[in-house]
């Protein structure tokens, strides 16, 4: 099964281009391409052959500082970006999205190219996601405005409030969904007016050096969206500390979320959003529509490789159909496709990096140590590649690694329990609150229980359920402030009250 094409099977599929070589490179400051300061390039790789794809522009401090500057003159009262009208900016964006349509077949391939994820994911799912994130801020983009309040003795005091641009947006991206979080944080950043200065991962800058090309085509006055290519401590940090950027939108690691908050308070206490990691249960009642549970968690668990701050990995199943779920967890995990990511009939690619395999193959052996029972997969495939099978483990135990530690990885832990609030308990036992799930046909149980998850998304009955309407954003240590939807405007707008005291009362 390819992922994210039923209903869609008899079409002829979208087939990869041929990318001979890839044209854009380098650092995008100002609408201009621009080599590096320091004159340094770093290779760039595609993990399904380990080969060089090519070398590209390596951004540091310096440039960001021409980056930040470039932003900041464009976000500058009358600007031509202040001054554009809200439709306009919202027409933008919708010309933005087109160009992407346009160019789908070749931003999914160099996604594909440089994640290593299937061709037909990077297609269905990244790019889909990616251009109706555009549309979605672009339809906002004329309605964000203030209110008028009654404040004061009775007409006393007129007050309205109006909502303005932060500033200059930083934003610092992982390398899992590289277009799809671009586009996650852009999009209401440039909606609400702001300019953006952004950071692809190191491992994956390609579909966003492509789409500062379609920025430009597009008519973006010039500094309104930056894109710099480069490492984490040196790029990466010199956007978090920046005095001159107003807010900093990051997804990624726990660690580095709480390096750029430290960052943001020791310079200008920066507006900080973070999207950080997940130990996401499921909770699987007696009751459920059995087939259902088995294929979603599944999905959940091994969607990209299982590279996603959204996987499935705590799946806690009610004792008395638990035997049957592993079972049919095991048939089903018999569907999934390894191999050439660029291949139509693959669903299954490699991981990231070889720091990233050798990370999930310590904690796959971790599980086999510690005792839980290895029911499929657990192994690496093919020679000096990055390819895990999807691993499923049973009998597990709250206290083993692979219980507690975030793998970032395609493997599935099963658990048994034997009460609801047993379940919610273990459940909620976790340093992270991302996402859950609930498989159950009683409406009133999934939403008594959904009230009791700490978790910032629930989902009933389905997962990965994402869509640009939804806030989307963590409790606890998985992240502070929502993306997506309504919600996130409020991430990228300053609100100004404006307060008129009347001279006369009538
Ligand atoms: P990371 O957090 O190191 O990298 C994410 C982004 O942050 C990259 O663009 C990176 O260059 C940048 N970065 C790194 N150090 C920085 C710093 N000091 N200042 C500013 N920016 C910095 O993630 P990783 O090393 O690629 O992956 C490690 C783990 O992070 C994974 O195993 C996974 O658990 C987690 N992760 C989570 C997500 C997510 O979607 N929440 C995405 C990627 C990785």
């Amino acid at each position: 099964e390819n992922r994210g094409t039923k209903g869609i099977a008899a079409l002829p599929l979208p087939q990869p281009v041929k990318v001979q070589e890839v044209r854009h490179t380098k650092i995008f400051i100002d609408n201009e391409w621009h080599t590096s300061s320091s004159g340094r390039t770093f290779p760039t790789f595609n993990p399904a052959t380990g080969h060089k794809i090519c070398d590209v522009e390596e951004a540091d401090k310096e440039d960001v500082d021409r980056a930040v500057k470039a932003a900041k003159a464009a976000e500058q009262r009358g600007s031509p970006w202040r001054r554009m009208d809200a439709s306009s900016r919202g027409r933008l964006l919708h010309k933005l999205a087109d160009l992407m349509e346009r160019d789908r077949l070749l931003l999914a391939t160099l996604e594909t190219l440089d994640t290593g994820k299937p061709f037909l994911q990077s297609f269905f799912i990244d790019l889909d996601g990616s251009i109706k994130t555009l549309r979605y801020y672009a339809g906002w983009a004329d309605k964000i405005h203030g209110r008028s309040l009654p404040v004061g003795e009775y007409e006393s005091f007129m007050c309205f409030t109006k909502h303005e641009p932060v500033g200059v947006c930083g934003a610092i991206i992982p390398w899992n969904f590289p277009l799809l979080m671009f586009m996650w944080k852009m999009a209401p950043a440039l909606s609400c007016g702001n300019t953006v200065v952004i950071k692809p991962a190191e491992q994956t800058p390609l579909t966003a050096l492509h789409v500062g090309a379609l920025i430009k085509e597009a008519g973006f006055p010039p500094g309104v969206v930056n894109i710099l290519p480069g490492f984490g401590p040196t790029a990466g940090a010199a956007i978090a500390s920046h005095m001159d950027v107003d807010k900093v939108a990051f997804t990624g690691s726990t660690e580095v979320g709480q390096l750029i908050k430290e960052a943001s308070a020791k310079s200008n206490l920066k507006r900080v959003t973070l999207e950080l990691g997940g130990k996401n249960p499921c909770i699987v009642f007696a009751d459920c529509d059995l087939q259902l549970a088995v294929e979603e968690t599944q999905k959940g668990a091994f969607y990209n490789q299982g590279q996603c701050c959204t996987a499935a990995s705590r799946v806690f199943v009610e004792e008395s159909i638990y035997e049957e779920f592993v079972h049919r967890s095991v048939e089903n995990v018999k569907k999934i496709v390894i191999g050439d990511p660029m291949d139509p009939q693959t669903s299954h690619g490699p991981q990231i990096s070889q720091q990233h395999f050798d990370k999930i193959m310590d904690l796959i052996e971790s599980g086999k140590e510690e005792g839980a029972r290895l029911e499929y997969g657990g192994a690496a495939v093919g020679e000096n590649r990055l390819f895990i099978q999807p691993t499923i483990f049973s009998g597990v135990k709250d206290q083993m690694r692979i219980a507690k530690e975030e793998i970032f990885g395609p493997v599935q832990c099963i658990f048994s329990f034997k009460r609801q609030q047993e379940a919610i308990e273990r459940a909620n036992r976790s340093q992270y609150g991302l996402v859950s799930a609930i498989f159950t046909r009683s409406m009133d149980r999934a939403l008594s229980v959904s009230a009791a998850l700490e978790t910032g998304t629930v989902w009933i009955n389905c997962y990965n359920a994402l869509h640009a309407q939804t806030p989307f954003g963590g409790y606890k240590m998985s992240g502070n402030g929502r993306e997506l939807g309504e919600y996130a405007l409020a991430e990228y707008s300053e609100v100004k009250a404006v307060t008129i005291k009347l001279s006369e009362t009538l």
